[in-house]
């Protein structure tokens, strides 16, 4: 063929192949790097890691009432950027972060010609994008709704995952679901079918195995990557989202509530202001376990919502409610768990549901004052429901309106209440977000503290509400007590949570239990299947700025002094987080730092003993520390380890066991 003829076919084929634009957009240390395309009207992002593929072409896009935006699309401009944060927090796994990322605003123009904006923010291990919309034409529209997203992830083939499903609604314990409290998925086929046909939950972790390194043995390899998806910035303002099942050719889609939420009542839409934007999509991608377990991408992106109105305090509480359950919430029960916790040195009581009809009101008065007298703080229960569930537990409809949370609270705050739990929450549609945000904020009025039960996912909470302090959206140590297959599950449970749930948000498991059998004699119904000091490490490898001790009064005089010693000093607020060693849902080790003391901690949940060499450069070489581990009796013995002139340990983790140094 002649050159001329070639260069005729060329200039021919011309406009076909500038139908694609792409940009790319890289980390600021060059390593994470973000694809965004858009081809024959499609807007599509994929991610690589160090060259390895992380995510394939996955859509990106919205339907809303204002306009389709997830096809037609040309890209119009784009616009890149930096952003540099540097601030502290505080009830979160650190308590700085140095937020550095590159930006890219690419404004889509769909076959309208109205015009989208897409943010990509990319730091070293994070992607976070979300969208906003504009006004259109003679300065509107002003306000929009959002019936659907086509944002999709879209995981390399052999991938698998870690996944919880999202459940049907208005099913469960008195139609109280969906409340993020489904069995987690381990290392699953993407193909399997979600357990209700309604996809899954935030957050989700995917592995994706590097075919061409050889296997450790029990090991995640060299070179495998990991992905954390999950989303942050939820106010008032937007749906809570969870991911879609998979889809050979889409993968996994956005999909927001579903009908039957909220007994049916109110949209699966979202409502904004415009121009406005939606929350964002987070992703969390690195080559080993460490940027999933360290992230702070919850954090990253959003902003505190209002100013506290006085310093909240962290710290640990007992509960009678976990095996002494209903019957407990009596003067005398009450009165013996507030002196346990005062006997522990612990901040915090939480008297659990029907204190309104068992105690009553104007005792509670009283058993705050003797709870202060001994230096203990009380926390109370209640059910949030208005018209959401049938749960029954009382003190009902004092947290569903303004009016009735304005007399509750201004009534705890005078007899010296500093926390609620308010449980039982009906799903993710934009009024119980608004529910959760009022809530929030009109406790910081009166100076309390908020833990949810029943729940969703928090996104970003912790530094969006400075008076937020964790949720449970787990299923969590009440169903250790419940069943024992629970039990026998809890410490697959427990060493999943670092590098998913907890890795995302703080987590309210709801107790570091002690008894050996899961009753008030502590001889009957079923065994705890742990040892004491994985109980013990879980205070440290779980975190949640208040967190709850589940000892018993019982365990005073049973319990070893070693352990007792452990448990009055236990942390629960953490100024560094590091990944250490471990494999969802087999074992974990996290190293954490309160002050200048770092504890490392360690859970086994498989069979065998695990035996590891630690490498620990937070702590100095030759530099000997007190060594936590399990003895013959399931007792935690106490020994001095020196860590060796490499700055390495090693250590066994026995079965449903666990390590602590410090
Ligand atoms: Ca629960």
């Amino acid at each position: 063929m002649r050159t001329k003829t070639l260069l005729i076919i060329i200039s021919l084929l011309s406009p076909l192949l500038m139908r694609a634009e792409s940009r790319l957009l890289l980390s600021p240390d060059g390593k994470l790097a973000v694809n965004i395309s858009v081809e024959e009207g499609v807007a599509t992002y994929s991610i690589t890691y160090d060259g390895q593929q992380m995510m394939l072409p996955s859509r990106l896009g919205l339907q809303s009432n204002i306009g389709d935006y997830t096809k037609g699309l040309t890209l119009k401009e784009a616009k890149s950027g930096s952003v540099e944060k540097h601030y502290d927090m505080t009830r979160t796994k650190t308590s700085h972060s140095d937020y550095q990322a590159n930006t890219l605003d690419i404004t889509l123009l769909n076959a309208q010609k109205h015009p989208m904006t897409v943010t990509f923010m990319v730091s070293n291990n994070d992607v976070a994008f979300r969208y906003t919309l504009h006004r259109q034409a003679k300065d509107n529209p002003k306000c929009a709704i959002i019936t659907s997203e086509a944002s999709s992830f879209r995981l390399p083939n052999g991938t698998t995952a870690f996944l919880s499903p999202q459940i049907d609604p208005m099913k469960g314990w008195e139609r109280t679901k969906p409340s993020y409290e489904e069995v987690y998925s381990a290392d699953a086929p993407m193909t399997t079918k979600s357990q209700f046909g309604e996809g899954y939950v935030f957050p989700a972790l995917f592995h994706i195995p590097n075919t061409t390194a050889q296997p450790q043995q029990g090991k995640a390899k060299a070179g495998d990557g990991w992905v954390l998806i999950s989303e942050t910035g939820v106010t008032s303002g937007y749906v809570g989202s969870h991911l879609s099942d998979f889809n050979t050719e889409t993968g996994y889609t956005i999909a927001y509530p579903m009908a039957g939420e909220l007994n049916g009542l109110g949209s699966t839409a979202a409502g904004i202001a415009v121009p406005g934007s939606t929350p964002w999509r987070a992703i969390t991608v690195g080559t080993s376990l460490a940027p999933i377990v360290e992230t702070t991408i919850s954090y990253d992106v959003v902003e505190p919502l209002y100013e506290p109105s006085q310093q909240y305090e962290p710290g640990r509480y007992t509960w009678s409610w976990l095996i002494w359950q209903d019957k407990s919430i009596n003067w005398n029960d009450q009165v013996q768990f507030i002196d346990l916790a005062a006997a522990m040195g612990f901040e915090y009581c939480l008297v659990d549901n029907w204190w309104d009809t068992q105690i009553g009101r104007d005792r509670m008065a009283e058993l705050s004052k003797y709870a202060q007298q001994k230096g203990v703080s009380l926390m109370l229960w209640y059910n949030s429901n208005g018209y959401e569930n049938d749960a029954p537990q009382t003190p009902r409809q004092c947290m569903n309106t303004s009016i009735a949370r304005e007399r509750e609270m201004k009534w705890l705050h005078s007899i010296g209440v500093k926390g609620i739990k308010v449980d039982f929450f009906g799903g993710d549609k934009q009024q119980i977000m608004q529910l959760y945000e009022d809530i929030l904020s009109d406790a910081n009025r009166y100076g309390l503290q908020v833990i949810f039960h029943g729940c969703t996912l928090p996104r970003g909470w912790e530094r969006m509400y400075p008076n937020y302090v964790a949720s449970e959206a787990v299923l969590a140590s009440e169903n250790v007590f419940f069943t024992e297959d629970a039990a026998i599950r809890q410490p697959f449970d427990l060493t999943l949570h670092p590098f998913c749930r907890n890795a995302t948000a703080s987590m309210d498991w709801g107790g570091i239990i002690m008894n050996r059998y899961l009753s008030r004699d502590n001889k009957s119904r079923h065994s705890r299947k742990t040892t004491d000091v994985f109980e013990m490490a879980s205070g440290i490898t779980m975190q949640s700025a208040i967190q709850c001790v589940a000892i018993q009064p019982n365990n005073l005089t049973e319990l070893p002094q070693v352990e007792l010693d452990f448990l009055k000093q236990l942390p629960t607020t953490w100024d560094e987080t590091r990944y250490v060693d471990g494999y969802p849902g087999k074992y974990v080790v996290l190293a954490r730092r309160h002050g200048d003391q770092w504890y490392i901690a360690g859970l086994n949940a498989e069979a065998q003993a695990k035996k590891l060499t630690l490498t620990l450069p937070m702590l100095k070489p030759n530099q000997t520390v007190s060594y936590y581990t399990d003895n013959q009796e399931g007792y935690a013995g106490l020994k001095q380890l020196k860590i060796d002139k490499r700055g390495q340990a090693k250590v066994v983790i026995q079965p449903n066991g666990g390590i602590i140094l410090k």
